[in-house]
């Protein structure tokens, strides 16, 4: 391999173009810095863009609009007859969206004058005046950059899980799960998160019986219980069966066809395909902290301070890498609050507030506190529920399942958490997520006039049952 020397300087060296990686560099330019971003593949956006968020919920509105189609446009008196669904334009419209978007990200960078490097980057244990030395390899060779500051955003991978050979044929990762060609018959999802209940939603809309294996007693086990315990029943009843608190010990491509599952104590199971969604592992991976002295936790991730400092100088890390929430808007605002305090030297997150969806049918959404967590740190607080079988709105969408339930202090009244199981739960959070960045009540959401009908009602309904004064319940 040739080997290209070449130095180039930057104020910032951004390795990673996710979420994280790529809003941190366009909110740097913004500021007036010079800014390189290194991504390893063709198309920038990350996980997130290429194998993550966006290619996932394509293919939860395909699902669903076949599903809604099937079963529920004859109630609308509209006659479906010759239903088929044609797997192959479903993927291609999803890839469609994804080429877009990740264009648009080359364009926002031409825009902001940041200029991209394509391949692997890494720390090379060097500094000169100009700052660390990042070395970028690709099958043309190798490139030095110098960035006074250096921001790792290199996201996260897949977990694997003891016993479970990932072929990505037969047992999948997400990714494979979105390049699934054909529906399948049967199909295992190990792990009941958010990610393995989109999926699974997915593939059983299309006609696949799924069965979810979830070592917890519960889904969504990190959730509001009243929200875990609802959305189990709700799919359900769509057909998703359900096996909790269940060890799987082991999964392969089995020699007959299709896989074998096998679970700690009860009869193994014998699906087409399994999915593995355990939750992801930081991806540090190639990048040589060593070279700088940096040691990841006991997870992997790299520990920084509250300014997204590493143990070394100028080395930032932001995003799935660090602790915190996995989630793409969580390293979103991790990317422009660590750009803003490099060049300003001001930026935070409040992670209280990071509002969390799960994209399901309804979808599942929270923010703040969650009951139990109350509880346990002996927070005196008042709930507030609103079922959306009482809202009008949900009543013209065909689908009143679900419910607004509103945490809120006992003496204060200040609101600590909300959790909403419901059609578009994962817009409306985001009223209660902009409720508590300003330190509401909820007799402060209880006294904004909410327009009629919309789903938001059942915010404002659930603020006021918070003081037992709730109109249509
Ligand atoms: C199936 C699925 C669905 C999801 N759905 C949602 C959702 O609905 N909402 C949500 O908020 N989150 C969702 N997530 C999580 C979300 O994708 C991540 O939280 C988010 O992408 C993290 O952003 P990031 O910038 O930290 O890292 P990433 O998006 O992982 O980006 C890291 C980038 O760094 C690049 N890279 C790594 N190492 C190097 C290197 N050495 N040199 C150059 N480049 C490198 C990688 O190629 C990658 O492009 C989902 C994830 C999955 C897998």
């Amino acid at each position: 391999m040739e080997f290209i020397m070449n130095e180039l300087s930057y104020d910032l060296i951004v390795i990673g173009a996710g979420p994280g990686g790529y809003v941190g560099a366009i909110r740097a330019a913004q500021l007036g810095l010079k800014v390189a971003v290194i991504e390893k593949e063709k198309l920038m956006g990350g996980t997130c863009l290429r194998v993550g968020c966006i290619p996932s919920k394509a293919l939860l509105e395909s699902s669903h609009n076949y599903h809604a189609a099937k079963h529920q446009f004859s109630d609308h008196g509209i006659a479906v007859q010759g239903l088929t669904i044609d797997v192959a334009a479903m993927l291609k419209r999803k890839q469609k969206i994804v080429t877009v978007l990740g264009k648009g990200i080359e364009s926002l960078f031409k825009k902001n004058a940041i200029t991209r490097y394509t391949g692997t980057g890494r720390f090379v244990g060097e500094t000169t005046e100009n700052g660390h030395v990042i070395a970028v390899a690709n099958n043309e060779g190798e490139t030095r950059l110098t960035g006074k500051s250096i921001i790792i955003a290199t996201g996260s991978v897949s977990s694997p899980l003891r016993g479970i050979t990932v072929d990505e044929t037969h047992v999948l990762t997400s990714t494979g799960a979105l390049e699934i060609d054909q529906v399948p018959k049967t199909m295992a999802v190990i792990g009941a998160g958010a990610i393995g209940l989109e999926m699974a939603s997915v593939w059983s809309r299309l006609g696949t019986e799924v069965t979810v294996l979830e070592y917890m007693d519960k889904v969504l086990p990190t959730m509001d219980q009243d929200i875990s315990k609802n959305m189990q029943k709700i799919l359900k009843d769509q057909g998703i069966n359900f096996q909790l608190g269940v060890k799987v010990t082991k999964a392969e491509k089995h020699p007959e066809g299709g896989c074998v599952v096998e679970i700690d104590g009860k009869e193994a199971l014998r699906p087409e395909k399994v999915l593995l969604a355990v939750g992801r592992a930081a991806n540090t991976e190639g990048l040589r902290l060593d070279t700088l002295g940096i040691t990841c936790d006991a997870r992997g991730r790299i520990p920084v301070d509250t300014h997204f400092s590493t143990t070394a100088r100028d080395v930032y890390a932001i995003g799935d890498v660090i602790e915190g929430p996995m989630l793409a808007h969580k390293a979103e605002e991790d990317g422009v609050a660590c750009a803003e305090w490099i060049a300003t030297g001001h930026g935070h997150v409040d992670y209280n507030i990071v509002p969390m969806v799960v994209y399901t049918d309804p979808e599942a959404a929270a923010v703040g506190k969650t009951e139990q967590q109350l509880k346990d740190t002996n927070i005196p607080y008042k709930v507030g529920m609103f079922p959306f079988m009482a809202n009008g709105r949900a009543r013209t969408y065909g689908d009143t399942s679900g419910f607004v339930k509103m945490l809120a202090h006992a003496d204060t009244d200040r609101i600590l958490g909300v959790h909403i199981v419901g059609k578009h739960a994962g817009d409306l959070i985001a009223e209660a997520a902009s409720a508590m960045a300003f330190h509401a009540s909820s007799e402060d959401i209880a006294r904004v006039c909410h327009a009629h009908p919309t789903l938001a009602e059942a915010i404002k309904e659930a603020a006021m049952a918070v003081d037992g004064r709730a109109i249509h319940a």
